[in-house]
């Protein structure tokens, strides 16, 4: 069966440039989950730092990372959309005003063709929304979700501290207000199963979501997995049975969801495990394979 490639979304959304590439930012916020809003340690996988080329940048304004790296994008792609990417952390956990702030001239910027915005389900009051509708309407706005897993019980033991019910009501008011919602999710957290990838798929599926970014559960220095993984604790998916799960969420995702990623990277530097994760192109011609594509 065929899948929706991620570049179809892009052509949809950015009808006037044959290819877009994406610009991290780093907004300068931080995530409910770490600076005590909801708690202190953070979701059990979560090293920030291995998630983004921009990770240094939280001090630089946006106007300065904005004059550094747009520049240095045209010159290397002189016909491309740029999509400002806004990625580590939350990046709608700020008052309302400190978010125009940043958001503002990132959307005002002549150069910048839209933008796509990480963040939480329980960091997007109606207000935001609003405002991001409001922004929506000058250029597109992409609002990554982050869910995961759609089972409230592997939430609760990676310390998401948000239920699915959160995500589906966040994904829902972000797209009466006209916006492009898109989601992550990791295949593989602890105890999980087929049937419970499966599920995350329908989830994806039935809230008609943009685009999903599907990962295999990696284990990076710095986390409470990966200790528990040192301990013996974890059992990670092996390369066959990955592909596998992603050949099998893709069958029930279908089409009207584009495939935005088949894997997930970290630094070298900081991965533990599996070794195969960024092998981006062998997983997907896997894939491709059980699903008669190759
Ligand atoms: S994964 Fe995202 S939500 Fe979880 S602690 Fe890290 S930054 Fe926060």
């Amino acid at each position: 069966m065929h899948y929706t490639p991620y570049r179809d979304l892009l052509l949809r959304l950015f009808p006037n440039y044959l290819k877009v590439r994406k610009m991290p930012l780093n907004g300068g916020m931080n995530c409910p989950n770490l600076d005590g809003t909801k708690g202190f340690s953070g979701c059990s996988y979560c090293n920030n730092r291995s998630f983004s080329p921009v990770f240094d940048q939280a001090k630089v304004s946006i106007q300065e990372q904005l004059e550094k790296f747009v520049p240095k994008l045209r010159e290397k792609y002189p016909n491309a959309g740029i999509l400002a990417y806004l990625q580590p952390y939350t990046n709608t956990h700020a008052p309302l005003e400190h978010l125009r702030g940043i958001i503002d001239p990132i959307v005002a910027h002549k150069e910048v063709a839209g933008l796509a915005i990480g963040t939480r389900p329980d960091c997007l009051e109606d207000e935001k929304i609003e405002y991001l509708a409001e922004k929506n309407r000058k250029k597109p706005i992409i609002v990554e979700i982050g869910l995961q897993t759609a089972n409230d019980l592997t939430l609760a033991a990676i310390n998401r501290r948000h239920t699915l019910a959160e995500f589906e009501d966040a994904v829902k008011r972000c797209q009466t207000a006209g916006l492009t919602v898109t989601t992550h999710v990791i295949v593989g957290l602890p105890g999980e199963t087929m049937d419970d990838f499966r599920h995350t798929a329908k989830v994806v599926r039935d809230l008609n979501l943009a685009a999903v970014k599907i990962h295999p559960l990696h284990i990076v220095v710095g986390t409470v997995m990966a200790q528990d993984f040192a301990d013996g604790e974890i059992k990670l998916l092996e390369f066959e049975e990955y592909c596998d799960a992603v050949a099998e969420m893709i069958k029930v995702i279908g089409t009207e969801t584009a495939i935005e990623r088949f894997s997930g990277e970290s630094p070298s530097e900081m991965l533990i495990a599996p070794n195969w994760c960024g092998e981006r192109d062998r997983i997907i011609a896997e894939v491709e394979k059980r699903l008669d594509l190759a």
